[in-house]
């Protein structure tokens, strides 16, 4: 069973913003933004390339009403879910990172191994 998929079924303590049946978000272990929350289905799905629009379309209101409780849906936020190896995904259970509280910088390719597609 995956890391989150253990969370989920509270195996493992987080720090939960909010949860409904179908959908949980939680603050990351290692912030990197004043605000840094986890947003997972709780069914598992290997990450965004496997995810439907029916489930998809279900977690988009979450993931509002996460922003809202957190006091960032005006100020503004990144929406960010990485994918498989290049994207630096980490954990191989869908998740968005919901970064805010501070005006974010876009500075963060400039490490990035480039790869000659064109
Ligand atoms: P990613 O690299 O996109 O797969 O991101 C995985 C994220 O999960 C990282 O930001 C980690 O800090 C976070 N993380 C890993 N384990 C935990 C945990 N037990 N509770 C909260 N966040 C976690």
């Amino acid at each position: 069973m995956c890391i989150f998929c253990k969370i989920v079924n509270k195996e493992i303590p987080s720090n939960v913003v909010l949860e409904n049946s179908d959908f949980m978000a939680f603050h990351d272990i290692n912030p990197k933004a004043p605000v840094h929350v986890l947003v997972i289905p709780k069914t598992h799905v290997d990450s965004f390339n496997e995810i439907n629009g029916d489930l998809m379309g279900k977690m988009t209101p979450f993931i509002h009403e996460v922003t809202t409780l957190l006091g960032i849906n005006e100020s503004g936020y990144r929406l960010i879910s990485n994918i498989g190896e290049d994207g630096g995904q980490e954990v191989k259970h869908l998740h968005f990172h919901l970064l805010g509280g501070a005006k974010l910088y876009w500075g963060h390719f400039a490490d990035a191994d480039s790869k000659d597609f064109f």
